[in-house]
This record gives C-alpha cells, sequence and structure tokens, in this order.
C-alpha cells in the first residue's frame, strides 16, 4: 500500500502522533495499535470540530460533512490524517453545529459504505449520519441537579415503551414515547392511575426498558405508520432511539427527551436501568464497526467464517481491547450523559469475565449503586475459552453482577423450551428444590438439594443479591398466557390465583426481585410467544384490567411493600441467609421456609412463608409459635385459626401462598 500525502487540515496539530509508515497487514488482532485516550470520534466547540477514528487496517479515510441527516451531497469532503496509534484525524473551524457527519474507510482499494462512525453520540433520522450537536444545549432544565432516589430495595419493572402506553386506555398523551414516562396524573377512562402516577403507586424502585438506544428495524421516516420491535438490533450504541422521540429528525429532539425520562423518574423515586445488547449487530456487512474496522469486533469461528453465539447473524468480541474499551466507555457515557442507574446485559455469556469485571469497576467509580445484571446465557457456545464466558455459573466469579434464573423461572411454570409443559404452578410434584433453589438467592444453603435443581448442580451466585428473581419477562409467554398453555383445562380464576401464588416465590426470595410490566394487572400477550415484532394489539398493556382485577393488583402492591418494609426479605449477604432462612418440612407440590430470630434486624421475630401449588388444601407443622395472618393470595377462603392465631398444624388452601408473622 502506499503512502498518502497527508493534508493539513484545521487547527491542531498532532505532530508527535504523525507517522509516514503506510498501513501494513498485522499479524493478529490483537497487534493493531489501539487508541490513545478515549474512543471519542467528534469534540465539538464553536470554534472548531476535531474528528477522529480508529481504524488501523485503513489505507485511506474521508470525512464528510453534510446539511441534512439523510438526502443531498455532502458540503465537505476531507481526507483525514493517519496516527501511530491507529486512528484518523482531521480538525474543522467554524462552528458546525446542526451540521452531520459520515467517515468512509478505504481498506485496500475497497472504498467501504459511509458510516457515522462507530460511537456516534448524535444521530439523523433513521441513524446513517452521526450529527454535530452541542450536549449541553440538550439537557432539560434542572438536569445539573438530578440525582437518583435513594432506595432501600430493588423491585425492577420490565417495560417497553410502547407496551406501557401505546393503549389509548393509558389516558397518555405522548403514548409509546420517552415522554410518556414524564406525564403525571394520567387516568383511566374510569380515572385510575397509569402512566408515571402507576409506577409510583404500585411501589417498584428500577424501570428497566427496553432497548431504548438506536436500533434498526423500526423506519424513522414512517413513524406515524404502525411499527413495533422490542429493538435487540443494535444500529448506534450511544444514541437513543429516534422512533421514541417526537420528532426522529431533529438529532436533539430524542437525546432531550430520554433526559426529561430520566428526570422525570428520578423525580418520582424511581431509578432507570438501561437494557443494553452490545453482543451482536444488526447485521455484519452494514454495521458501522465492519464499515470501520473489518473483522475487528467480531469474533470468527477457527475457519475463519463469523462465528454466531447470539443466533442473530454474529457475536461480538468484548475480549479484544479496543470492544472492551468501547463496551466500559459506553457504560459510563450512559451513566454520566444520561444519569442511568443500572444495566441489563443481553446474552451476557457471550462477552468474558473481565470485560464484565472491568464494567463493574467503572460504573462503580460513578456510582457504588449501580445495578448491574444479565442474560447469564448464549444462544449457541460463544468462541471463547472455558471459563472465560459471562455465564450463570460464572456469576460468583465477578462480584456485583447478577444473572437471571431460569431455575425458580421454569421451576414454577416449566421449561421456556416446551410452553404446553407445566411444573409447581400446575400442582406437579418434584419442582420444590428449584423454588427453594431460587427463595435462597442461588447461593449455597445445607437444605437445598442441587442434584433435584433445573439446568444446575450447584450454587451459582456468591451473594443471594446476584441472582435475578423472575418468573416471566418479555421472552416468551406472559405468566397468564403461559398458565393457560400448559395446565390443561385450568379455569380463569385458577390463573388469577396461581399468578399470584408464582409472584408471591418471586417477591419473597433473597435474589433481587424482577417483574414484567401488566403482570400486576393481568397482562395477556394473546397467546403470543415471540411477540418481539407483534402489533400493538399483541403486546400492549390494557389499562382498564386495572380496575378488572382490583384484588390481585393490591395483593401485588401488597407483596412489594412487604419487601420494601421487611429487611428479612433482602438479607443481601450469603451469610445471614443460611443462618435467617430456614426451610420447612412440607407436603410434595409445596415449599414453605420460615426467616426467623428477627432476620435482618426484622421487626418480626419470625415469619413463616406457604407456597402450595397443589389443586387441594395442604396441611404442614408450623414451628412452635404463634403467628399471625399477613398476606392470603386468595380471598375467596377462609383460613382455620385459633382466635386469630395460627398454631401447631396449618392448613394451606389449594393454589395459596401465605405469609404469618410472629412479634
Ligand atoms: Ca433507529
Amino acid at each position: 500500500m502506499k503512502l498518502k500525502q497527508p493534508l493539513m487540515i484545521g487547527l491542531f496539530a498532532f505532530s508527535t502522533l504523525w507517522v509516514q509508515a503506510a498501513p501494513k497487514d498485522y499479524a493478529s488482532f490483537s497487534s493493531y495499535p489501539t487508541p490513545k485516550g478515549d474512543l471519542t470520534e467528534m469534540t465539538y466547540s464553536p470554534q472548531r470540530t476535531e474528528f477522529k477514528l480508529w481504524a488501523p487496517t485503513a489505507s485511506e479515510v474521508q470525512l464528510r460533512i453534510y446539511d441534512s441527516g439523510t438526502g443531498g451531497e455532502a458540503v465537505q469532503a476531507k481526507r483525514m490524517k493517519r496516527a501511530s496509534d491507529g486512528t484518523w484525524r482531521v480538525t474543522l473551524g467554524g462552528d458546525l453545529e446542526g451540521k452531520f457527519y459520515t467517515f468512509q474507510v478505504k481498506i485496500g482499494k475497497q472504498w467501504r459504505a459511509e458510516t457515522p462512525g462507530i460511537n456516534a453520540k448524535a444521530v439523523g433520522i433513521n441513524g446513517g449520519r452521526a450529527a454535530i450537536v452541542d450536549l449541553a444545549s440538550t439537557n432539560p432544565a434542572g438536569w445539573e441537579n438530578d440525582r437518583a432516589p435513594k432506595q432501600n430495595d430493588v423491585v425492577i419493572y420490565e417495560m417497553h415503551h410502547r407496551d406501557f402506553s401505546i393503549s389509548l386506555s393509558s389516558g397518555v398523551k405522548n403514548r409509546g414515547k420517552f415522554l410518556a414516562l414524564t406525564e403525571k396524573g394520567t387516568k383511566t377512562a374510569y380515572g385510575i392511575p397509569t402512566g408515571l402516577d402507576h409506577l409510583k403507586e404500585l411501589g417498584v424502585t428500577h424501570v428497566h426498558i427496553l432497548p431504548s438506544y438506536d436500533y434498526a428495524s423500526v423506519d424513522e421516516s414512517a413513524i406515524d405508520r404502525p411499527h413495533y420491535n422490542w429493538g435487540y438490533d443494535p444500529l448506534n450504541y450511544n444514541v437513543p432511539e429516534g422512533s421514541y422521540s417526537t420528532n426522529p429528525a431533529d438529532p436533539k429532539a430524542r437525546i432531550r427527551e430520554f433526559k426529561e425520562m430520566v428526570k422525570a423518574l428520578h423525580d418520582n423515586g424511581l431509578k432507570v436501568v438501561l437494557d443494553v445488547v452490545y453482543n451482536h449487530t444488526f447485521d455484519i456487512e452494514n454495521s458501522n464497526f465492519e464499515r470501520t474496522v473489518p473483522g475487528y469486533f467480531y469474533r470468527q469461528r477457527p475457519d475463519g467464517t463469523y462465528a454466531d453465539a447470539s443466533a442473530c447473524g454474529n457475536e461480538t468480541a468484548s475480549e479484544r481491547e479496543v470492544m472492551r474499551r468501547y463496551m466500559v466507555e459506553s457504560v459510563e457515557y450512559w451513566m454520566k450523559e444520561y444519569h442511568i442507574d443500572g444495566f441489563r446485559f443481553d446474552l451476557m455469556g457471550i462477552h468474558d469475565i473481565e470485560t464484565m469485571r472491568q464494567i463493574r469497576a467503572a460504573a462503580e467509580r460513578i456510582n457504588p449503586d449501580v445495578l448491574i445484571y444479565g442474560e447469564g446465557w448464549a444462544a449457541q457456545a460463544p468462541q471463547l475459552a472455558d471459563g472465560e464466558a459471562a455465564m450463570k455459573a460464572e456469576v460468583h466469579r465477578i462480584p456485583g453482577v447478577a444473572a437471571f434464573s431460569d431455575e425458580m423461572r421454569d421451576g414454577l411454570r416449566g421449561p421456556f423450551s416446551d410452553d404446553t409443559k407445566t411444573a409447581f404452578l400446575g400442582g406437579l410434584p418434584g419442582h420444590e428444590e428449584s423454588i427453594k433453589f431460587g427463595i435462597a438467592g442461588a447461593i449455597q444453603h445445607p437444605q437445598v438439594d442441587y442434584a433435584k435443581v433445573n439446568y444446575t448442580d450447584a450454587p451459582w451466585a456468591a451473594q443471594p443479591q446476584q441472582m435475578i428473581s423472575y418468573v416471566s419477562c418479555h421472552d416468551d409467554m406472559c405468566l397468564h398466557d403461559r398458565l393457560r398453555a400448559s395446565i390443561p383445562g385450568v379455569k380463569d380464576e385458577e390463573v388469577r390465583r396461581l399468578a399470584l401464588l408464582a409472584q408471591t416465590a418471586v417477591l419473597t426470595s433473597q435474589g433481587t426481585p424482577f417483574i414484567f410490566a401488566g403482570e400486576e394487572v393481568n397482562r395477556t400477550k394473546k397467546m403470543v410467544h415471540n411477540s418481539y415484532k407483534s402489533p400493538d394489539s399483541i403486546n400492549e398493556i390494557n389499562w382498564l384490567n386495572k380496575v378488572a382485577f382490583a384484588d390481585d393488583y393490591e395483593y401485588f402492591r401488597s407483596l412489594i411493600r412487604l419487601r420494601k418494609d421487611h429487611p428479612a426479605f433482602r438479607l443481601r449477604d450469603a451469610e445471614l441467609v443460611r443462618r435467617h432462612l430456614e426451610f420447612l418440612p412440607s407436603p410434595a407440590g409445596t415449599v414453605a421456609y420460615r426467616l426467623k430470630d428477627n432476620a435482618g434486624g426484622d421487626r418480626w421475630k419470625d415469619i413463616v412463608v406457604v407456597l402450595n401449588g397443589q389443586t387441594t388444601a395442604q396441611t404442614l407443622a408450623l414451628p412452635a409459635h404463634s403467628y399471625r395472618l399477613h398476606l392470603s393470595s386468595r380471598k375467596d377462603v377462609n383460613l382455620e385459626t385459633n382466635n386469630g392465631f395460627f398454631q401447631g398444624t396449618l392448613s394451606v388452601p389449594a393454589q395459596t401462598a401465605l405469609i404469618l408473622y410472629a412479634e
């Protein structure tokens, strides 16, 4: 490759960085020079804008400036200049705010297609061009004083923007938008709170939003037409998605409205968790990664073909230095620029352990309370050495990072692989140990028989909060649909009571509880399993349910309040769980346990929780205390008491959860 005549452009000369050598073929990805400083690609000031792109294998790089985010010809084109750290740089004088830009990389003699770079912080419509934006001008009023609320617990609420507010029943003005979560006083036609007020009333602490970075599958130029996607198809990782803004063509609108959303949630006592999908991109060929440094950001199989642990066509290579730095910087950026309080890593098992540790450490430096969890699995085995992938079984080696537990989830409702199969909730015995595993928070507990637990034969969490406790999420059927699909002839009232029974296990677990938006109002997705691009009619939450199922909703609220009021349910220390959590002998198809001796400083001396998945009443022996009833998941049955006290033998009605306490 021949040397390109360098063009001197702009005000700055990076004299120490300039090299006169032509690009060479590197022996391996690890021998690529890596960028000095961070991976920022555009630094704006009213006097000048600096551009920098890491493209060590390029033979030439062009910068183009446009007047608009899409269409039209470039108003300026500049050849960028190679530096010794693998970056290409150019500085343009003058105030370029409001302009758009792309990079174009030449590999050998071949020009790749234009890209906004891998690290655009603002983009035009559909994310094809990056935008030059003064980010300070996107801050809502009071942003500098925005602080996350203090919480004594974590109850995660997983939502998709459209699911949550697109139904007319929500009474929300900005339906399906970031701004929906800023509206106060929204109500159903019956005057029942929805939206932000609903979240406050429910009592959850963390709103986990499905992918909200710029993703590929929704055409932002036609958002008035019906469209829906979960968003697991990343395009620009560090920019909010345009279709959730009121004007995708205005690069500032999505940024400002996202910040307004975060601020409104913070102002109302809620924290915000972002679902991040660094493990794959929408495609390879047209991805910003591949257009910039071909091959580098993706793993290959030994035969040189691209690996696909995501089953979405590719898997990224977190173990390579620049990809790892990219992920760390991206997390830092969302925390600093958007005040994000936590992250849910999609298919975390594709990432390597060291990267997850570095992400935790970097995030903790910004906010020690940051919440980090992920799916401790991959769709297929990733191209990593044994023991290097951040799989569920390795979570004990990644302090401060949690993983979803499929043990209790499937012990309750049945296996993910078959919607027609049931488990504990369908009255099948044999799943008790999987539920006990989940109640204990996936830690070592002397009373759990790990040989009988689903999918795993050993505890995998070092601390109980490293287990995400849940029974449903956006994947698969929602709980009510699953119960209908898996239990032949199940009656509607049984579905309701079994859902409450399941959520009692989730919310009284020592793990970190997680609920799927709408389950509290008996959500249905009309039996659709993989609803990632189903229409709103399938995915929307019907808020009129909140009236129709008011008792169920109140029980849900009571469970959350119980957890927040009682430290016994959130000991956050494996040793304390082993000391205070004792499983009680109970019949097959039931699980019973107590939290004893004022666990965690609780004002209740002893708490007994009983879960009966059987279709008949079951009896068990209570410890030697006089208990009172705190909660019953069934209002339609009378309980046998001795003048209001439960002593000796307890009879638990069919398909019921009971929570008793002794002072
Ligand atoms: Ca988009």
